[in-house]
């Protein structure tokens, strides 16, 4: 039998449902796993092991009492540090928030609890969800399970590396200009950015409030549904969240996508795209194709322009939410300077910041200042409706785009570090649906080098049932999304002690 943190979500609801298993076997299990893997993949900044034990217990509990469980329950699940979890440290992988304990549950995370998911602790990411690689990361970077010397992606490259390891069933990330779909791209998981208003962000500290969403990882787009059947949703506590219903999605995975219009969008496939990703890509489409769906070309022409405007529209988004890190109401307060507060606050900020996310704050602040505003930010803005309307146009005569979700495979640690532009290519076919607010997802293509290769649905606003019934009806007649990296075993802390 398959090891218990090999198991699907489905697979071990229903060996839970069954009692075969327990959730403190299963939470057990994982927690070993981490134990196990952590000292080379590193996915982890905070793991509660004893609050998940006490997690599972009680959900144990419950069920040999009788009650009625949802298929989340008894399941351990990791966090990005972004989501704000009570009790728990919070970190943004920042040394800004480096102490900071949340006094709340992001609503994500209250739903996870209501649904008694256990919580097996908060993920690395870049910096304030700053990056593609967990390089930011103010402590370490996160490690690609399937090859040490890569990057995982990023900002949510804990989340996914998690995922992909073993080390957590499923796991949840922001995504702001891709940061769910590139690192699930990269690291071989089903990875959702759900459309803006999909899912509430309260309690999700804000990078960029009007591209920020909360998706999830998972090992399969069963799972994912799962996940996202958990969290999406009105939230009153969040005004940009959509009162739109809740498909069951779940029963959308009929595993039928006859007929369905599929678009290839061909500025999705130009120079730059690694021969061993588009060869994937394409053998994906030939398999969709096979499954039944209508395959047709489409454009969208503004595709290139989506660098240059998220680059605008981020940092300056960033420059204004990131202003409450001042050491006085919330975040790091620098030491030694002698009562006068222009010096405290920018100390704070000048020692609690890393350098990606100076570098964002001067931008934006650039680009908001009077007399660039103009230039800079608006032009932004009208780049930002021509690429929606790009969008718009192609799904009145598709249900979904197919495409790559990252130009290549993931890059070696160090790449692309030096140069942070080299760096913000790698967003070039994430960030348009960001700009849209649609949803997308990332799921595993076949292999090139020996590395995952993740394709990417695009969908239209609350088009994520069509896009997971797309990937599960894939992965009903593949197996790449079944495969696991085997992960050099480094135990912790197994390094000589002087
Ligand atoms: N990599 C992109 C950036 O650096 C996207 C980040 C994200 O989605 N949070 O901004």
């Amino acid at each position: 039998m398959a090891e218990l943190w090999q198991l699907s979500i489905t697979e071990a609801a229903e060996m839970l449902r069954r009692r075969e298993i327990s959730s403190i076997e299963l939470t057990r299990a994982h927690l070993d796993r981490i134990e196990q893997v952590e000292g080379s993949v590193r996915a982890f900044v905070t793991v509660t092991d004893a609050e998940a034990m006490r997690e599972a217990e009680v959900v144990d509990q419950l069920r040999r009492e009788g009650a009625k469980l949802g298929p989340l329950a008894g399941i351990p699940i990791a966090i990005k540090d972004v989501l704000c979890t009570r009790g728990v440290r919070t970190t943004c992988s920042s040394r800004m928030l480096e102490h900071f304990t949340p006094p709340f549950d992001a609503t994500v995370i209250k739903r996870l609890r209501e649904g008694h998911a256990v919580m097996l602790g908060k993920t690395n990411m870049d910096e304030f969800a700053m990056g593609s690689s967990t390089e930011n990361s103010a402590f370490f970077p996160t490690r690609n399970p399937w090859d040490l010397e890569r990057v995982p992606g990023g900002s949510s490259g804990g989340s996914a590396a998690s995922v992909a390891a073993g080390e957590a069933m499923a796991s949840l990330g922001s995504d702001t200009g891709g940061s769910v779909r590139q690192p699930g791209a990269l690291t071989n998981t089903v990875a959702l950015k759900p459309t803006y208003g999909r899912v509430s962000r309260f309690g999700l500290i804000a990078f960029a409030s009007s591209l920020d969403q909360v998706g999830p990882f998972a090992r399969s787009a069963r799972d994912a549904a799962l996940m996202m059947q958990a969290i999406a949703g009105h939230d009153p506590l969040d005004s940009t969240s959509v009162a739109e219903v809740v498909p069951d999605y779940s029963a959308a995975l009929t595993g039928d996508i006859k007929g369905m219009r599929i678009g290839v969008p061909k500025e999705y496939f130009v120079a730059g795209i690694e021969p061993g990703v588009r060869a994937s890509v394409e053998a994906t489409i030939k398999q969709l194709e096979a499954l039944g769906a209508e395959i047709g070309e489409c454009s969208l022409p503004h595709t290139e322009y989506g660098i240059a405007a998220y680059y605008i529209i981020a940092p300056a988004e960033c420059s204004a939410n990131l202003a409450r890190f001042d050491g006085v109401r919330y975040g790091f307060s620098a030491r030694g300077t002698k009562g006068d507060i222009v010096e405290a606050i920018s100390q704070s900020r000048a020692q609690g910041f890393g350098a990606e996310v100076k570098r964002r704050i001067m931008l934006g602040t650039y680009a908001l200042s009077s007399g660039y505003y103009d230039a800079y930010y608006l032009k932004a803005e009208k780049v930002r409706t021509l690429i929606k309307r790009d969008f718009d146009a192609a799904f009145t005569q598709f249900d979904a785009l197919v495409c790559p979700t990252t130009p290549g495979i993931a890059f070696k640690l160090g790449a692309k570090t030096a140069d942070p532009y080299t760096m913000y290519l790698n967003d070039v076919f994430t960030i348009p649906a960001n700009l849209a607010g649609i949803c997308g997802v990332s799921f595993p293509g076949e292999f090139s080098e020996g590395m995952p290769v993740g394709v990417q649905l695009l969908g239209p606003a609350f088009g994520e049932a069509t896009l997971l019934r797309i990937v599960d009806a894939y992965q009903r007649v593949t197996d790449f999304h079944t495969r696991m990296p085997e992960v050099a075993t480094k135990r912790k802390g197994a390094r000589k002690r002087r």
